[in-house]
């Protein structure tokens, strides 16, 4: 009743272009197609050696970006349910992992971390892997800070971030399956250097699964 009178007042609108839609909550038609779909993008990166398999489940463009944007830098959490929504083609990437396996998200710079106040990645994927009984664990950290990678090509991207990462204090790394969480891939390489460290450590097989790609 409530949520009837609130979309009286404020009809649901898709939060990329702006037009009516009929469910709060999602992307009009278009922006659908646009801006989501699952893909792997595995083969798009190279040394993909520690990577098992890179899975996308939507584009990094006009839409998505804003939402990314305005979380990570405006704080607002009121656009997760978007996210959220991106996440159900995730489904199909479970079917393909190992039953056993752990999520671990690419850790923030602590200066970031702690001036936002959160990871975003942990929160877009944290209802989903709840209900989907898959564990959270904070298995690395950063080591120092780096350079912002905007601007960097891929070479100089690996140079800056080699070694950024190390395994948090005590994590169970040996023999596990893990899951790399993060909520934009560029050029792969912050994934690559992660994927690289837990190896190093012991992990099985690693996989990787963005919420956006620049990738096609
Ligand atoms: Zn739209």
């Amino acid at each position: 009743m409530l949520s009837m009178f609130v979309d009286f007042l404020f009809p649901p609108r898709c939060p990329s272009c702006k037009s009516y839609v009929e469910r709060r909550g999602g992307f009009c038609g278009a922006c659908t197609r646009r801006l989501t779909g699952l893909r792997t993008v595995a083969r798009s990166v190279d040394a993909v050696s520690y990577l098992a398999g890179i899975w996308a489940l939507g584009y990094y463009r006009e839409g998505v970006r804003d939402l990314l944007r305005t979380l990570k830098y405006r704080r607002e959490k009121s656009v997760l349910p978007y996210l959220h929504g991106m996440l159900a083609a995730g489904e199909a990437v479970l079917m393909q992992l190992p039953e056993q396996i752990v999520a671990v998200p690419v850790p923030l710079a602590p200066a970031r971390a702690h001036e936002r106040g959160f990871n975003q990645t942990e929160l877009i994927f944290a209802p989903w892997l709840k209900a989907h009984g898959i564990a959270f664990e904070s298995l690395l950290v950063r080591s120092r800070e780096t350079a912002p990678l905007y601007e960097f090509s891929r070479e100089e991207r690996r140079r800056e971030l080699r070694g950024a990462f190390v395994c948090a204090n005590g994590a169970q790394i040996a023999g596990r399956h893990i899951l790399l969480l993060d909520d934009i891939m560029t050029t792969g390489t912050t994934l690559l250097e992660c994927a690289r460290t837990l190896k190093r450590a012991g992990a099985e097989n690693i996989y990787a699964l963005v919420l956006a790609s620049e990738h096609s």
